[in-house]
């Protein structure tokens, strides 16, 4: 039987895996580390000494991929979030707080209603958002909306630069559009904001090894591709260091690698290469905290953190776009980021224990330019498919876009 290679057990990996041994497909999977999940996965740590995620990640209820994926593996129920589209916001600077709160039908009426908006919008600001529909490909947020105004600064810079982990004044406009055609453009229904209830790797990564495994398909850990050989416009093999692979006339392989990684076996295609750093601080609160509101998501505006997650007793913190941040100390960006915390949960304590987690390649850089450069799923290798966030499938780099790349691929090698 003819067998698909898939290199990488990133999410894009596991759900292009999923798919096609779901249709009987021989399914081989090979990870140079010695765990799936990638850059979306939970880990023990030590000093909290409790499960946390490599970095807080964040979806919405439109995520259709991403839901389709969690029901495929049986886990649609571990997400968690507020019965609602609601976003609450603190603004650090003024201490002013309000929430947006998106009605659930797709006609937003929530945009006429004071309360359901960022303080000093208007609803006619709001239709500004519209713009993004028909932003040329070489527009960044930024410019499209000049960086003012309470709309931008107080709802869709934030949002934006955690959707694309790229400063506004370089993300590329379009993606954008793409996230909200899918999501607020489908009302409040389709933008509740969710997170892994129990952490990443419970949600998404053990129950996509559970089926894949219950599907026959093999995983082989701590396998580093170093090179795919190249003949006649077909892949003949892949070189794992010590041992390697061939690929038989009828195999297919599916390339699943980050950008650079991808570059290091296959130089022939370009790749985006600039790419943005995430900090995440993970704190331990010395008892679990009351919930004060009905959302365990906060976004901080006029502060170091972005974004706050409250799980019972640990609070995570994001920072998207934090290259400048990630080359201070630990122990700096834990006092930055706890003096941000403390104020926006009114907690009157100096840092607890805490663990900073710096993804220095956290996304690729999501400018105008790096759009051109992302590869379609069906390459100049007749057997050869691509997979990865960064892979174009028109969304951001994120678990929405990584999961539909992989299954965009799936989709071709089952059609072909
Ligand atoms: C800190 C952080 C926060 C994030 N926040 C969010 C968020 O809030 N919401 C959201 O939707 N998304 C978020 N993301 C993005 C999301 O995690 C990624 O888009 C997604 O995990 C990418 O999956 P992937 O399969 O494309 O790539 P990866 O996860 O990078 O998978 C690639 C796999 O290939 C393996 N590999 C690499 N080279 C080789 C090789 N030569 N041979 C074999 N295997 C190899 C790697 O070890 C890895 O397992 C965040 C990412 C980070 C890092």
């Amino acid at each position: 039987m003819s067998r698909i290679h898939i290199v990488g057990a990133g999410l894009s990996g596991l759900a292009a895996g999923i798919r096609l041994a779901a249709e009987g497909r021989h399914v081989v999977i090979y990870e140079s580390s010695g765990h799936a999940g990638g850059r979306c996965r939970s880990f023990h740590d030590s000093v909290l000494d409790c499960m946390i995620d490599n970095g807080n990640h964040l979806l919405l209820s439109g995520n259709r991929s991403a839901q389709a994926f969690l029901r495929d593996v049986g886990s649609e129920d571990t997400l968690t979030g507020p019965p609602d589209a609601a976003f609450p916001f603190v603004d650090l600077t003024t201490d002013e707080r309000w929430t947006v709160r998106l009605n659930a039908g797709r006609f937003p009426w929530w945009i006429f209603q004071p309360d359901s908006r960022p303080p000093g919008s208007s609803a006619r600001e709001f239709l500004s958002i519209l713009k993004l529909a028909c932003a040329r490909p070489e527009a960044t947020i930024g410019e499209l909306f000049g960086n003012a105004g309470p709309i931008f600064t107080r709802f869709m810079a934030p949002l934006a630069v955690a959707a694309l982990n790229t400063p506004v004044d370089t993300a590329a406009a379009r993606p954008l559009w793409a996230v909200f055609k899918e999501t607020f453009g489908q009302g409040g229904a389709a933008c509740r904001p969710l997170i892994a209830r129990d952490g990443l790797s419970r949600s998404f990564v053990d129950p996509a090894l559970s089926r894949l495994s219950s599907l026959g398909a093999e995983i082989r850990f701590n396998r580093r591709l170093k090179q795919a050989a190249v003949f006649n416009s077909m892949v003949t093999r892949l070189e794992f260091g010590d041992d390697g692979v061939d690929v038989a006339a009828d195999d297919t392989v599916v390339l699943a690698l980050p950008p650079a990684g991808l570059k290091a076996v296959l130089p022939m295609i370009s790749v985006p290469e600039a790419s943005h750093a995430i900090v995440n601080a993970h704190f331990k609160l010395p008892a679990s905290l009351p919930t004060a509101s009905d959302s365990p998501i906060l976004g901080i505006i006029g502060g170091v953190a972005e974004w706050v997650f409250v799980r019972g007793q640990v609070v995570s913190v994001t920072v998207s776009a934090a290259d400048r941040l990630a080359d201070n100390d630990a122990s700096e960006i834990r006092d930055m980021i706890w003096r941000d915390v403390a104020q926006a949960l009114r907690l009157p304590y100096g840092p607890p224990p805490s663990r900073i987690v710096k993804e220095r390649r956290a996304t690729f850089a999501q400018t105008p330019e790096a759009m051109l450069l992302r590869p379609a799923t069906k390459t100049a290798f007749a057997n050869l498919y691509l997979a990865g966030d960064w892979t174009d499938t028109g969304l951001p780099a994120t678990i929405e876009g990584a999961i539909r790349s992989g299954q965009k691929a799936a989709a071709a090698i089952l059609s072909a």
